[in-house]
């Protein structure tokens, strides 16, 4: 008998996955039933239902197999889906609600430092060299904070060129030296072609109590640099607490 997959014996909507089985199993019934059968007629009903359920066997494992992939996949795109819900797609950084959930689930069970940075005039460089240059600037910008960052803390990105740094458990004196590291990386490190002149950003530091507010923590974070912006760019200010 030809090999036959159930693919091939159900194009579209099949009305009968097992038909050829259903079949072979019908015909072994009968010769089963016949008491005085001769051995010929046993042994080639045998031979036959050995085939379909080798065939069985067979398709089974290739339909499991079929089946291992589209979970796996599935699997795959849930994640995808997951990670593009909280994190922000040209950087790759938590997204706003993402560093709102996370900043509050943090402050809930522990103190944290909340460092806020705006790229300084920024609509300069996107106007002189472009909006794609201005994007490699915001890379090149994520790249430093990651870098300093590490396992320290979560880096995220709550505007255009706004970023935050969420440090638990930090106090101000080691806030300080990583906002100053930030600061010094940016406007010393980073070169950005075809970008001639000096890329820096302002930063407003806030530290938090176990139970304060992400808005709390935010708002005191962002008056100081607001503080930094008017006091000449380029530096970090701390929240007035
Ligand atoms: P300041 O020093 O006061 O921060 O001046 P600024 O020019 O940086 O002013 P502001 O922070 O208001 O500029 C934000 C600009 O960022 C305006 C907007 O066109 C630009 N922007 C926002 N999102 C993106 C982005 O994803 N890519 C690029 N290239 N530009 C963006
Ligand atoms: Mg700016
Ligand atoms: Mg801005």
């Amino acid at each position: 008998m030809p090999s036959t997959s159930f693919r091939e014996l159900t194009p579209g909507i099949a009305p009968d996955l097992f038909q050829s089985e259903s079949a072979a199993l019908e015909q072994a019934r009968a010769k089963h039933a016949v008491t005085d059968a001769d051995a010929t007629d046993y042994r080639r009903s045998l031979g036959e239902l050995i085939e379909h359920f080798e065939r069985l066997i067979r398709e089974t494992r290739r339909l499991i197999g079929h089946s291992d992939r589209a979970e796996r996949e599935m699997q795959s795109l849930a994640q995808q889906l997951m990670h593009r819900a909280s994190h922000d797609a040209l950087t790759g950084v938590l997204n706003r609600s993402a560093v709102i959930e996370r900043t509050t689930r943090t402050l809930r069970f522990n103190s944290a430092v909340m460092i806020v940075l705006d790229i300084d005039e920024f609509k300069r460089i996107n106007d002189d060299y472009g909006h794609p240059t201005g994007d490699a600037v915001i890379l090149g910008v994520v790249d430093c904070l990651r870098r300093i960052v590490g396992e320290q803390g979560f880096v995220g990105r709550v505007g255009g060129e706004e970023f935050t740094v969420l440090l638990p458990g930090h106090e101000s004196a080691s806030a300080a030296l990583l906002a100053e590291r930030m600061r010094v990386a940016i406007s010393d490190t980073l070169i950005v072609p075809p970008v001639n002149r000096r890329i820096s950003a302002s930063f407003g530091v806030s530290i938090n109590e176990i139970g304060t507010g992400f808005d709390t923590a935010y708002c005191l974070a962002d008056a100081a640099l607001y503080r930094a912006k008017r006091g000449g760019r380029n530096r970090v200010e701390f929240a007035d607490q």
